[in-house]
């Protein structure tokens, strides 16, 4: 069995049973970006919870159904817009950011592509830079050329070197520049549009395995947990072969973020032990009996 890491999914809107079916799939490890919540916060004080959730109860949470859970934390550039508020996100950026298992500053860069969002862009890159952090960067779904390209062009610009940075959202538009210019090209496998498996099947055999990893960025919306091994199955089926696979739905990722030092293989859960508790609290209801399992037999490489 093949073990993959899923490096974009909101974890924190999805249920028990995507844990376990992930898990179950092969996926060891997820990195969640921090990012808005499908409608504007209005203080910041929603920040600070939502931050401490993804270093804290998520963490613990997808732990339980034996994966190790990452994120990246960052102001998201829609809520970039609401100025007074962005100003008091990015002064609680640094409390965040240096926590264990967070391996990168996201997702962050351009929606509609604003003054604003350039500014916390930017700002942000800088933070980033002096915590010597990854950056996870969502590039805007209007206008993508362009805000990719520029993405990038503002990167180079702050003096961040290409192989810290991981532009996401990638399609057929953007990959050669992403590649070409030497930054890590992630695509977000949405079910039936923008990025098909298909289509990601027909991009890994074009460009190859180099710089490039899956993820399903799944949230609130309608999105498939399981579409980086979904993939990866099609992409063995049209004859890919297991050495570029598993680049593109493990290595690279955990290349990419491991830069941040707050990513080790060696921490990969080897053992449920639901009978554990966070603050108190445990995944149990009802007087369930804690599941306690050892994984590592399970995963062959
Ligand atoms: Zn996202």
């Amino acid at each position: 069995m093949m073990k993959f890491i899923d490096p974009h999914i909101h974890c924190v809107s999805r249920t028990t049973d995507d844990y376990e079916a992930l898990r179950q799939a092969g996926v060891v490890a997820v990195i969640e970006p921090a990012f808005w919540l499908g409608q504007p916060r209005t203080e910041v004080g929603s920040f600070k919870d939502y931050f401490s959730t993804l270093i804290g109860w998520e963490r613990f949470r997808a732990s339980q159904f034996g994966i190790r859970h990452y994120c990246t934390i960052g102001l998201n550039s829609k809520e970039a817009n609401n100025e007074a508020l962005a100003e008091q996100v990015m002064e609680i950026l640094p409390l965040y950011i240096y926590k264990e298992g967070v391996v990168g500053v996201g997702e962050i860069g351009y929606d509609d592509q604003t003054a604003l969002e350039d500014k916390y862009f930017r700002l942000q890159l800088e933070l980033a830079k002096e915590a010597n952090l990854p950056v996870q960067i969502h590039t805007p779904h209007r206008n993508k050329k362009v805000g990719t390209s520029r993405s990038m062009d503002v990167c180079i610009e702050h003096g961040i070197a290409p192989q810290m940075v991981i532009i996401d959202h990638n399609n057929e538009e953007t990959v050669k520049e992403t590649l070409d210019r030497g930054f890590w090209a992630a695509f977000s496998i949405y079910p039936s549009t923008k990025m098909g498996n298909e289509r990601m099947v027909e991009i890994v055999k074009k460009y190859g395995s180099e710089r490039i990893f899956i993820n399903s960025a799944a949230d609130w919306g309608i999105s498939d947990p399981l579409a980086v091994p979904k993939t990866a199955q099609l992409m063995a089926e049209r004859g890919i072969s297991e050495k570029d696979i598993h680049l593109v739905c493990y290595q690279n990722a955990y290349d990419a973020f491991a830069q941040s030092g707050q990513m080790h293989e060696s921490d990969f859960i080897v053992e449920i032990d639901q009978s554990q508790r966070f603050n108190g609290n445990s995944v149990l209801r009802g007087g369930r009996d804690p599941k306690i399992e050892k994984l590592d037999s399970k995963i062959i490489k």
